[in-house]
């Protein structure tokens, strides 16, 4: 469909899209490549630790909070539907399929970056979301009675990233500053800079979705006894529905029966997921 309109028109209109343009992370500190020297904010509010443990998983360029991994492993009381799908299709053989579906898991922490000098105060706390590596360290020197609380806001210490490569070939390489220093030089700044500091459990549980709603709208539902009907109801499943052939939809029929075959099912949650990549925002 073509769009009428004047250049002002169309600029109105980018300008708008690109604003709805949910990069999911653009709040996110990240250590750009070369170095880059940070300062763990301690635990704020309910947090127990100065870290919050989150697992994600990626889907069609989005990122969907595990509730299970943000709720310390606890899948009897939150479960995931997309990790049930995840084991199911290891359990089925199909490991490629099952591969898409994988929990990553990140370590969310309130951090300020040291600006270069000669400015002496970062005033800014940014969410940093700790891959694996760079956690293994921090848990390193935690572990060590050399560093022990690197987050102590008076005798913690910095952290210095090295970070090379762009996008999945990122390496990071993680080292304590060389002697214990104040998170602050003023009191002052300091009491300003725990208080923005976000509480991470209360931050990641608001974008916890219910299991139902992670099914459904990560796509996981079509491999899920029980979702028929819901999935049914869904516009987006209609039109991917009516590219399938006859004979995948006798084969569904079939299912109400029967053990569901498995590769049918991976193949439908395959043309679902490819269907909706280029909706994704
Ligand atoms: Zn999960």
């Amino acid at each position: 469909m073509k769009r009428q309109g004047t250049k002002a028109d169309m600029l109105k209109r980018l300008q708008q899209k690109v604003q709805q343009i949910d990069l999911g992370g653009g709040a996110f500190w990240k250590p750009q490549v070369g170095r880059s020297t940070i300062r763990i904010i301690p635990a704020v509010g309910t947090m127990e630790f100065f870290f919050k443990e989150v697992g994600q998983h990626y889907i069609g360029n989005t990122y969907y909070y595990c509730p299970t991994v943000c709720n310390d492993g606890d899948s009897k009381r939150f479960p995931c539907p997309i990790c049930e799908v995840n084991e199911a299709l290891y359990a089925a053989g199909e490991k490629e399929a099952a591969a898409q579906f994988r929990v990553g898991r990140r370590f969310y922490m309130n951090i300020i970056e040291r600006p270069a000098p000669p400015a002496k105060d970062a005033d800014r706390v940014q969410i940093f979301a700790a891959p694996q590596s760079v956690m293994q360290v921090i848990i390193s020197l935690v572990g060590d009675p050399d560093y022990g609380d690197i987050s102590d806001p008076g005798i913690g210490f910095d952290l210095k990233i090295d970070r090379t490569g762009e996008g999945k070939e990122s390496k990071y390489a993680t080292l304590p500053g060389a002697k214990p220093c104040a998170l602050s030089t003023s009191e002052e700044l300091l009491e300003a800079l725990l208080s923005s500091a976000k509480d991470l459990n209360t931050y990641v549980g608001e974008k916890i979705m219910s299991y139902d709603d992670l099914a459904i709208k990560s796509g996981v539902s079509v491999y899920i006894d029980g979702y028929e009907d819901k999935v049914e109801d869904e516009e987006e499943v209609e039109l991917e529905e009516e590219d399938e052939d006859d004979e995948v939809e006798l084969e569904e029929e079939d299912e109400e029966a029967e053990v569901k075959p498995s590769q049918v099912l991976t193949s439908r949650l395959n043309a679902r997921l490819a269907v909706r990549k280029p909706v994704r925002k």
